[in-house]
């Protein structure tokens, strides 16, 4: 993260309003503070210390969804936000963490065995994770305070770790095609384990052997995002010294592939780890792409044809540049009927706390992008990103859209795999 983001790069800004029209918050809430062209002028002001003194400076650092749409369509190619997490950065080197933030960040996500055993608690407990049992009296009020309102899906059991304790070889280990390390993150870990080892059986399936180290950790992205550097770099570092030898590092979750992508740009000069963060970068595949690219084998056809759309992650779409690969696994399998939704590209509202601390706006967003998904009249909404799947999850009850939300790699373990597979 260089000082250069915050003095010279929003100063490329040629004012010309192109991201207001593509921004999912000031589509919501069009005021100038909330796009990208304001908050970047708002960044030079505060760099030159011309800035009056308030809380509006830091308030508009929080109005973005970190999404990227802006930076795609911005024809002096200003890397808005990058420039807004530099901003947060300096904020955090100046103001400290939230106490909320650090609890969260420092205190759990940083501690996975301690984040797994508080996980394996409640993922006891009626209402949180078990189905047995009658749910606990003010469970559901305090999940929904914390998680202000949105549905949160009830804990996995077991965890996907305790799914995966050993390395997986492919059917006929005498044809490896090569060695894959599963990075889970957060979502696929402790909520949606049956759709890791979905992916995994795919990559054991497709000829790989897969080897899910059980020291990963979360992948950091929050803490990086919030300007918490030092804590994510931390993470970093775990994750770096917890990948053995590999071919690739497989994810399943848009944002950990974002990271994991990134690690190199984390990292200090200087840092032992740099290299190896570095040369990472190189390894990493989405899912849908690495499995686009080297083909699949099928399962048995179903009976009943089913109409598909998919929802493209912020993460995936404007972060990495993965279009096409999920869209073609999909129209390619047998019996499905693929719909293109509008709006596919648009962020689905949810953006990490954004959902908790700009809760109407991102309601707000999130209803656009269910009235988009009940116009395909879809029986099934697809996407690659665990923190999608919630909010999506979460929208269809909200909304009362009769669509179930699947991740790409449940699809492609339930469908047969056409033709046109393998790049
Ligand atoms: S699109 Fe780029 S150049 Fe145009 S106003 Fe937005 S940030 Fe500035
Ligand atoms: S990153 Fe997304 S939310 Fe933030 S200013 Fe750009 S378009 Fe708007």
């Amino acid at each position: 993260m260089t000082a250069s983001l915050l003095t010279d790069a929003p100063g490329r800004c040629m004012k010309c309003g192109f991201c207001m029209s593509n921004c999912p918050v000031y589509g919501i809430d069009p005021i100038e503070s909330h796009v990208a062209r304001g908050r970047n002028m708002l960044i030079l002001q505060k760099q030159a210390g011309t800035l009056p003194p308030g809380k509006a400076y830091v308030q508009s650092l929080s109005h973005c969804l970190l999404c990227g749409r802006c930076r795609a369509v911005c024809p002096a190619k200003v890397s808005s936000p990058e420039i807004t997490v530099a901003a947060r950065a300096a904020v955090v080197r100046q103001q400290g963490v939230s106490w909320s933030q650090a609890l969260v960040f420092r205190g759990i996500l940083k501690h996975r065995h301690l984040m797994a055993h508080l996980a394996g608690i409640a993922a006891r407990l009626p209402g949180l994770g078990s189905k047995q049992g009658t749910p606990l009296r003010h469970m559901a009020d305090m999940t929904a305070v914390v998680s202000a309102g949105i549905a949160i899906p009830r804990l996995s059991r077991p965890f996907l770790a305790d799914r995966l304790k050993s390395i997986r070889k492919p059917p006929d280990p005498s044809a490896t095609r090569g060695r894959v390390v599963f990075f889970a993150g957060c979502g696929f870990e402790f909520f949606f384990s049956g759709m890791g080892q979905a992916m995994v059986e795919i990559l054991t399936r497709s000829g790989f052997e897969v080897v899910y180290p059980q020291s990963q950790g979360c992948c950091g992205i929050a803490a990086y995002n919030a300007g918490d550097v030092k804590t994510a770099r931390k993470m970093a570092s775990a994750n770096l010294s917890a990948f053995t030898d590999c071919d690739a590092i497989v994810t399943g979750c848009a944002t950990c592939g974002t990271a994991l992508k990134h690690y190199g740009h984390w990292l200090p000069q200087g840092n032992g780890l740099r290299a190896a963060a570095e040369s990472l970068a190189g390894k990493v595949w989405d899912f849908s792409h690495f499995v686009h690219h080297h083909g699949f084998p099928g399962q048995p056809r179903r009976k009943r044809p089913l109409k598909v759309t998919y929802h493209d992650p912020c993460h995936l779409r404007w972060h990495q540049g993965i279009i096409e690969p999920p869209r073609r696994l999909l129209a390619g399998l047998q019996d499905i009927d693929y719909v293109e939704m509008d709006g596919a590209d648009a962020c689905c509202g949810l953006a990490g706390s954004f959902a908790i601390t700009h809760q109407e706006t991102s309601r707000a967003i999130q209803a656009k992008k269910m009235a988009a998904i009940a116009r395909t009249k879809a029986d099934v909404v697809v996407t690659s990103c665990p923190g999608c799947i919630v909010q999506l999850m979460d929208g269809a009850q909200r909304h009362h859209v009769p669509v179930k939300v699947m991740h790409i790699g449940q699809m492609l373990n339930k469908f047969e795999a056409g033709a046109n597979h393998g790049e």
